[in-house]
């Protein structure tokens, strides 16, 4: 009798531990990084991250100093979304990108790369797909819809990116309202979604492509303009009202 309340007692410790351990990890999500699928995610500012996937370092729109980036583990891809000051800079390159390094690129930042950069970057367009490390990578075409923003990006020049690996795949948006091509978009695990006016979108734009294309994950990203911040919180309370079941991850893509 006295082991089975021991055995009881026992259990009811370790559920409790356990749900505990879960409390705390819900609890995590303003933390600087985030395990899901597999993927590690790391912000580094804004528009730029790092995802680390099974033994894959992808950065993507890497913008700062060396400071930024030291003790990160190299860069085996690197995205670029497009030519903006906030995702591209000539400088970060030059540090990030090692002779392993693939370097994925927009035309027009392509035609702003220092020569020895120039002369290795792959050159992505609106559609294209190539496959590397295991990984097919598509561009999807980022920009603005007709309005106020559309003279910041307008279509064909802008990339966002779908990763695939063995069915597992990832969106990174770059600076793109919700376009048909961002709302068809099937089978996405993590997406990096945009929220500033008025170079993308409002939280509630957001929101509503989110809902479109349902992703199991959504990390806002790139969502400081002129006025501050954008709510991202606003955005969590409508990707929650319309389906409990996408995970909105808060993360501090603005360190001081
Ligand atoms: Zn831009
Ligand atoms: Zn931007």
């Amino acid at each position: 009798m006295r082991s089975v309340v021991g055995f009881a007692i026992f259990s009811a410790i370790l559920i409790l531990g356990f749900i505990f351990i879960r409390y705390s990890s819900s609890q995590e999500s303003h933390m600087s990084t985030q395990q899901q699928s597999g993927i590690h995610v790391t912000p580094i500012s804004h528009a730029s991250g790092i995802l680390s996937w099974g033994g894959t370092t992808i950065y993507f729109d890497p913008v700062g100093d060396q400071s930024v980036f030291a003790g990160k583990p190299t860069a085996d891809i690197v995205l670029i979304t497009h030519e903006h000051g906030d995702h591209f800079s000539t400088s970060t390159l030059e540090n990030v990108v090692t002779p392993q390094t693939t370097l994925i690129v927009t035309q027009t930042a392509r035609d702003l790369l220092p020569a020895d950069l120039a002369a290795r970057a792959k050159i992505m367009a609106n559609g294209d797909t190539l496959r590397e490390r295991g990984i097919t990578i598509t561009a999807i075409p980022a920009y603005n819809l007709p309005g106020v923003s559309e003279k910041y990006h307008p279509k064909g020049v802008g990339n966002g990116y779908v990763l695939d690996k063995d069915g597992t795949r990832v969106y990174i948006a770059g600076d793109s309202a919700g376009t048909p091509e961002m709302r068809a978009l099937v089978g996405i695990d993590i997406a990096f979604v945009p929220m500033n006016l008025p170079y993308t979108m409002s939280v509630e734009e957001a929101a509503d492509a989110v809902l479109a294309f349902k992703p199991k994950t959504i990390y806002p990203y790139h969502y400081r303009g002129p006025d501050g911040l954008s709510d991202v919180a606003k955005f969590k309370q409508l990707i929650n009202a319309g389906d409990p079941s996408i995970n909105v991850v808060l993360l501090n893509w603005y360190p001081k």
